[in-house]
């Protein structure tokens, strides 16, 4: 029969990774921590388990991590979701995005992405049958075009994603671009899905603009956001949903059925380990510091580095390199794997196929001795 998704290969994270351990590269391709997460807790979910948390918990999650992702929300972005009806713990933010699309996209809809973006978001709108809608930020600074979403808004239009701090390009929406999309979203009932997995991951004192600051884009939006990012477990896979009653109902009955429930015993060790804000407050610091050693040790390479506002990664532009310009993204991160011996993601990953700008993305949520083993190896082979 044909293929659900004809297009689509292995993913490039899936490959990059696989051709840095083929080469004994430096893996800063793939977006993933090489270092422990909080020994505190790993204990808390053995814990947990001792404690007899081992069976199905409830549908949408158990209520005290419910209650701490609510009141977390509450604290940094005034807007109370109530844990009975308007959170879901699911398992990571990639199935949280898949769930919001395929509960509330319909076949023929039409939904906006802003170019470039996440891998999963337009496989996730076309297994529900609706029709990917691709705008692109504004060519070189990846800010929101809002002449060009205003363009792209149509009576099929049915949601947009809107990815802050973003995944490639590290920047971070302000207010002001936040209260735009306000604005033009206003006459319309297009959903927002928010995929604010960075959202604790903001640097230089700006503010992460999380939709539930914003009243107005609360009440159409889906939240999504991610424990493997915040605390450094991106193999536990845990995340959650926020959002309005009525978007969470459709979004549980698509839940139910796709997993039922998650992981138990680290639900109870995600929902003690909230207690403390601290983890998560330091965040930005902690990967500030990584940011701006990483950026030092190549200041002198002739890369051109981009701004990073947020997540932890650093695009690179390399067209300054005359050994290196006629190469596609590809084959760029190709040598740099297997000659440089430093992997990285071509930006052409986040396109639509063909989009090439001479631009590759390092993730830095390396230990210390990594990133300088990494940008030795860079400094030597460019
Ligand atoms: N959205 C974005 C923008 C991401 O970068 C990632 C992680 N690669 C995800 C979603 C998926 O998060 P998770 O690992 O929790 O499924
Ligand atoms: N989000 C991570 C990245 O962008 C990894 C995602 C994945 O491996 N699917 O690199």
């Amino acid at each position: 029969p044909p293929s659900r998704l004809p297009r689509v290969g292995t993913t490039i994270f899936t490959v990059m990774s696989a051709l840095a351990q083929e080469h004994g590269a430096v893996n800063l391709g793939q977006g993933f921590p090489d270092f422990e997460c909080d020994p505190r807790l790993v204990d808390a979910v053995t814990q947990a388990m001792q404690a007899g948390h081992n069976q199905y918990p409830p549908m949408a999650g158990v209520p005290v991590l419910r209650e701490a992702v609510a009141a977390k929300i509450a604290a940094l972005y005034g807007h109370r979701y109530d844990p009975g009806s308007e959170i879901t713990i699911t398992a990571g933010a990639t199935q949280a995005i898949l769930t919001a699309i395929l509960a509330l996209v319909h076949p023929g809809d039409e939904v906006i992405v802003l170019e470039p973006c996440y891998d999963s978001y337009a496989p996730n709108i076309e297994l529900a049958g609706g029709r990917v809608r691709r705008v692109p930020l504004t060519p070189g600074r990846f800010r929101p075009d809002f002449d060009r979403i205003a363009a792209a808004l149509g009576p099929r239009t049915r949601a947009i994603l809107v990815n802050t701090p973003h995944n490639p390009s590290a920047t971070v929406w302000t207010a002001g671009e936040m209260q735009r999309l306000a604005d033009l979203l206003r006459p319309t009932n297009v959903i927002v899905i928010a995929d604010e997995v960075y959202e604790h991951m903001v640097f230089d004192g700006q503010a992460h603009q999380s939709v539930a600051r914003h009243a107005e884009l609360a009440a159409r939006s889906v939240i999504v956001s991610s424990f493997g990012k915040t605390f450094h477990v991106t193999g536990w896979k845990v995340g959650y949903a926020a959002a309005p009653a009525e978007l969470m109902a459709e979004f549980r009955k698509v839940h139910q059925f796709n997993v039922f429930t998650v992981n138990t015993p680290v639900q109870h060790a995600l929902a003690a380990y909230l207690g403390d804000p601290r983890p998560y407050l330091d965040l930005p610091d902690f990967y500030a510091r990584k940011r701006d050693r990483f950026r030092a040790g190549l200041a002198d390479t002739g890369l051109d580095l981009m701004p990073s506002e947020g997540s932890y990664f650093q695009c690179v532009g390399y067209g300054g390199l005359a050994a290196h310009r006629a190469r596609s993204e590809a084959e760029f991160c190709r040598w740099l794997t297997t000659e440089a011996g430093v992997a990285a993601i071509p930006l052409s990953a986040f396109y639509d196929a063909g989009f090439e700008q001479r631009v590759v993305r390092f993730c830095f949520a390396k230990r210390e001795g990594t990133l300088d083993a990494a940008l030795q190896r860079l400094r030597t082979a460019l």
